[in-house]
C-alpha cells in the first residue's frame, strides 16, 4: 500500500476528472489524499460574477462551508482523504490595485500574472508531499484555460520537479472537448505532455465516480445546464473517450509530462 497525493483546483474537480481513477487506487489498497487548493473561505464583500454563481448555486453567503460539506460527502464514495486548502478561489480574488481577477467567467480572467500566489501553492503542495511521501502526484492537465486550474497544474508540477515524484495530470472535465486522444497543441506543449494513458475503469470504480458527482449537486446546474440525466451524459462522453482508445466502456485519460515543464 502506497500514499498518493492528488490536488485539486476547486471542490469537485479531482472527481469530475479522475474520481473513476481514484476508486481504483483505493480500490487495490492505495491511501488517496485529495488536497483541493481553493477551498479557502469566502467572506466577502463578493464580485459582481461571484454574487451570480452563488445565486446559480443556490446558497446565501459564503458558499465554501456547503461545497466543503458536498467535498466529503463525495470523496467519502471514493474512499479519498479531504484536505481543504485556504486559498481563494479567483471569483474571491482582487489584483494588487484591488481590482476583482475574474470580471466575466473565469476562462476570461483578467490576469494570469499571479506568480506569488503560484509559489506560494507550489510550497504547499511541497511541504503536503514531504509529509505524506505520496509514490504518485496527481493534478490537472489544465484543459479549458481556467486561471486557477493553470496556476494548480504550474505548482503542481514545480512541486513534482523538485521532489521527484511521478506525475500524472488528468484531462480537466466537463470542459474536454471529447472523445479526442490529444489535448489542444498550444495546452500539450506548455504542460509538456504528449502521450495520453488511458484507463478502463472498473464497473466499481465507474459507479462509485458517479455517486460522487451526484454529491455536488450545487455544481450540476452550471456544468450540465438542462440536463435530466447526468449519469447518462457523463457515461456517453466517458465510453466515447474509451471507444478512441479501443475500449468498451467509460474511460479516464491522464497524462505523463516531461519533468521540469508548464512553464
Ligand atoms: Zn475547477
Amino acid at each position: 500500500m502506497s500514499e498518493v497525493l492528488a490536488v485539486s483546483p476547486h471542490l469537485d474537480d479531482a472527481v469530475l476528472s479522475a474520481g473513476g481513477r481514484i476508486a481504483e487506487l483505493t480500490g487495490a489498497g492505495h491511501r488517496v489524499t485529495v488536497f483541493t487548493v481553493f477551498a479557502g473561505l469566502a467572506a466577502g464583500p463578493y464580485s459582481p460574477v461571484a454574487r451570480r454563481f452563488h445565486e446559480e448555486w443556490g446558497f446565501a453567503g459564503d458558499p465554501v462551508p456547503h461545497r466543503r460539506a458536498e467535498d466529503l460527502r463525495a470523496l467519502s464514495w471514493l474512499g479519498a482523504d479531504p484536505v481543504h486548502g485556504a486559498f481563494l478561489d479567483a471569483i474571491y480574488r482582487t489584483d494588487p490595485f484591488g481590482h476583482w481577477i475574474v470580471s466575466g467567467v473565469p476562462t476570461e480572467h483578467v490576469t494570469r500574472d499571479e506568480k506569488e500566489l503560484t509559489s506560494r501553492i507550489s510550497e504547499t503542495v511541497r511541504a503536503l508531499i514531504e509529509s505524506l511521501r505520496p509514490g504518485l502526484l496527481l493534478t490537472c492537465a489544465s484543459v479549458g484555460d481556467h486561471v486557477d486550474h493553470i496556476h494548480t497544474c504550474e505548482a503542481v508540477q514545480t512541486a513534482a520537479a523538485t521532489t521527484g515524484v511521478r506525475l500524472q495530470l488528468w484531462t480537466d472535465l466537463p470542459y474536454a472537448k471529447l472523445p479526442s486522444r490529444s489535448l489542444p497543441d498550444g495546452l500539450a506543449a506548455r504542460i509538456g505532455a504528449h502521450s495520453p494513458q488511458p484507463y478502463l475503469l472498473s464497473e466499481h470504480a465507474w459507479r462509485a465516480k458517479l455517486r460522487a458527482v451526484g454529491e455536488y449537486a450545487s455544481q450540476h446546474a452550471m456544468f450540465w445546464p438542462g440536463v435530466a440525466d447526468i449519469d447518462h451524459v457523463m457515461h456517453q462522453q466517458a465510453a466515447g473517450l474509451g471507444s478512441v482508445f479501443g475500449y468498451v466502456g467509460p474511460c479516464e485519460v491522464l497524462w505523463e509530462p516531461a519533468a521540469g515543464r508548464c512553464d
